[in-house]
C-alpha cells in the first residue's frame, strides 16, 4: 500500500510519501550495523542522556506531535496528547531503569569458579508498528533496546507515515548517533528482504495476526529472534458481586477508547446473568452519549475510525454477525458526517457458531454475553483464539485475581481500566503473539544473555570441573 496521510474526518489526502530505495535499506542497515559494533563495547552514559533529551523533546512538541497523529489516523487531540506524554514516559523510564536491569547477574553454581550473566547488544533490531497508536508502539520497541544498544529500523504503517517520519525527526533533533533509528517506507517484499540480513538479529512486530504469521515466517526462516504482539478479543468479566456503577463508568471507555482501535479493548463483556439486564442498560446509555466530531475539538468524544477501509471490514463483521443470528441490541445507525464514524454498537446472543464469536471487532462494537456462574465466565473467556489482555469486576478483589489467573491471558486488571505502562510487561499468548514488550522482561527481548564462568584455574578434583556432565 502506498504510504499517505488521508484525514479520516475529513478525507482529505494531506501528503503523500515516496517508498524507500535499496539504496535507503542499505544506508540504514550499514549505518546502524557499524553502531552497533560501535555501542556493544561502550558507556551507556551518553545514551542515557540522549534517551532523556528524547522524552524532553516529546513534551515539548507535544501539541503539534499529537497534531500529526490526530491527521494521520483520526484519535481525538486530547488522547493524541496522552500518547506523546506515555511515550515521554517510557523514553524516561529505560535510560532511569535500563542501565540497572543490564548489570551483570551473579549465578550460584557447583562449577569451578563465579558464574555470571552479561548481557549484550545484539545487533540492528526490525520493527514493524501498527497505526493505532502511532508514537507509542514504535517507542516501545525504540527506548528500551536504544539502552540496550541495538540500533532500530523501523517499518511503519502506511497509514501514519507522519507520525513515523515525526518520531525521526525528534531522535536526529535528540542528537542520536546516525542509524540509532531510521524509518524506511517499505512494501512486504523489502520488509521480509529486511528481515534476512544477517545484519538484522532481531524482529518485533505489533500488528494482526495476517501481518504477525508473514514476518514470523520470514524471521523463522532466517532464524531470527523475533517478538510478536498481535490482535486480542479480550474479555471483561462482571461477576455477580460486582459494583455496578463502578462496571458502568468503565466498561464504555474500556470499548471506546480510540474508537474501540485497541489490541487490548474489552470486546467481549461477560456479564453476570444478576447485572445482564443492568449492564446492558447503562452500556446503552453510555453509548448513545457520545458526540461524534471533528477529533481536534475537545467536545468530541467519539472519534472517527482510521479509514475507509477499517470502517467498511467493521460494517461487514456486523453484518455477518447479525446475519448469523446476532440480536442487535443498540447502534448499527449510519453517522451523517462525512468522517469514517461507526456509531457505537451493542451485539448479544452471539452464539458458538457465529464467525463474530472468535473474531476480533476493532471498533467501536461490544458484544454482551450472560452467564449463569464464575466457572462459565471462566470457560467462556478462555473459549478464544486469542489471550492478550482482560478485566475482572468483583465486589471482592481477592476473588477477582484468583478468576484473573484462570484466565489463558497476558495481562489482568481488576477492578479498573487496562492501562499500558513502562514498568509492566505487555504481552499476550495464544494467537496474541509472544514475547513481552516494556518492563524487565521486555528490555531483555534482543539480548544477548552471556554465560561466563571465571576460575583461577581448572580444579579436577570438582567432578563439575571436567567434562563429566556434558
Ligand atoms: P497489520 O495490518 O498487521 O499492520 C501492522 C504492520 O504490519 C503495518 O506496518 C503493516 O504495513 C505491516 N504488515 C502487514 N502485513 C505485512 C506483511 N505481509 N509484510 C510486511 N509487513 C506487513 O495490523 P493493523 O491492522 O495495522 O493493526 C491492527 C492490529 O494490530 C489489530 O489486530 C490489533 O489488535 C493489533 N495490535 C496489537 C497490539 C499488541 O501490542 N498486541 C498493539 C496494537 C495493535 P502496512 O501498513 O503497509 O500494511
Amino acid at each position: 500500500m502506498a504510504y499517505q496521510t488521508v484525514s479520516p474526518y475529513t478525507n482529505e489526502t494531506i501528503k503523500k510519501y515516496d517508498f524507500s530505495t535499496q539504496d535507503d535499506i542499505e544506508r540504514a542497515l550499514s549505518q546502524g550495523h557499524t553502531l552497533y559494533k560501535k555501542w556493544r563495547n561502550g558507556p551507556l552514559d551518553k545514551r542515557v542522556a540522549t534517551l532523556h533529551t528524547i522524552a524532553k523533546l516529546f513534551r515539548e512538541h507535544e501539541d503539534e506531535l499529537a497534531k500529526t497523529a490526530v491527521n494521520d489516523m483520526g484519535k481525538l487531540l486530547r488522547e493524541a496528547k496522552g500518547e506523546v506524554e506515555l511515550c515521554a514516559m517510557i523514553a524516561d523510564y529505560f535510560a532511569d531503569h535500563g542501565p540497572e536491569m543490564l548489570k551483570p547477574t551473579p549465578l550460584k553454581t557447583i562449577a569451578t569458579g563465579d558464574a555470571e550473566i552479561v548481557k549484550h547488544s545484539t545487533g540492528v533490531v526490525f520493527a514493524v508498528e501498527p497505526w493505532n497508536f502511532p508514537y507509542y508502539q514504535i517507542m516501545r520497541v525504540f527506548a528500551p533496546n536504544f539502552i540496550v544498544g541495538n540500533p532500530m529500523v523501523l517499518k511503519g504503517p502506511s497509514n501514519t507515515p507522519g507520525s513515523s517520519d515525526a518520531f525521526g525527526k525528534i531522535v536526529q533533533e535528540a542528537g542520536a548517533p546516525e542509524g540509532s533509528f531510521t524509518n524506511l517506507f517499505l512494501n512486504y517484499d523489502q520488509a521480509s528482504a529486511l528481515v534476512a540480513d544477517p545484519r538484522v538479529q532481531g524482529v518485533a512486530l505489533t500488528g494482526s495476526e495476517r501481518g504477525g504469521r508473514s514476518i514470523a515466517k520470514a524471521a523463522g526462516e532466517n532464524l531470527k529472534k523475533n517478538t510478536m504482539e498481535l490482535g486480542g478479543t479480550d474479555a471483561f468479566i462482571v461477576l455477580d458481586d460486582a459494583d455496578i456503577d463502578q462496571v458502568a463508568d468503565i466498561a464504555w471507555r474500556a470499548r471506546l477508547y480510540n474508537a474501540g482501535q485497541v489490541c487490548t479493548s474489552s470486546k467481549r463483556f461477560i456479564v453476570a446473568d444478576n447485572l445482564y439486564d443492568e449492564f446492558l442498560t447503562r452500556l446503552k446509555e453510555k453509548f448513545a452519549a457520545v458526540k461524534p466530531g471533528d477529533p481536534m475539538d475537545d467536545s468530541t468524544t467519539l472519534a472517527p475510525m482510521n479509514s475507509k477501509r477499517a470502517k467498511e471490514k467493521l460494517q461487514e463483521q456486523v453484518d455477518q454477525a447479525i446475519k448469523n443470528g446476532a440480536t442487535l441490541y443498540y447502534g448499527n445507525e449510519p453517522i451523517y458526517l462525512d468522517g469514517q464514524f461507526f456509531q457505537p454498537t451493542i451485539l448479544t446472543d452471539i452464539r458458538k457458531d457465529n464467525p463474530a464469536y472468535s473474531e476480533e471487532m476493532f471498533g467501536p462494537v461490544a458484544q454482551v454475553y450472560k452467564v449463569h456462574s464464575e466457572q462459565e465466565a471462566i470457560d467462556l473467556a478462555n473459549d478464544a483464539n486469542y489471550g492478550l489482555g482482560g478485566i475482572v469486576f468483583s465486589g471482592d478483589p481477592d476473588r477477582g485475581a484468583k478468576v484473573a489467573s484462570q484466565i489463558e491471558t497476558g495481562m489482568v486488571f481488576v477492578n479498573n481500566f487496562m492501562s499500558s505502562l513502562p514498568e509492566l510487561p505487555f504481552g499476550g499468548v495464544k494467537n496474541s503473539g509472544y514475547g513481552r514488550e516494556m518492563s524487565q522482561l521486555g528490555i531483555m527481548a534482543f539480548v544477548n544473555e552471556e554465560l561466563i564462568v571465571k576460575a583461577d584455574k581448572p580444579d579436577l578434583s570438582n567432578p563439575a570441573g571436567g567434562l563429566i556432565f556434558l
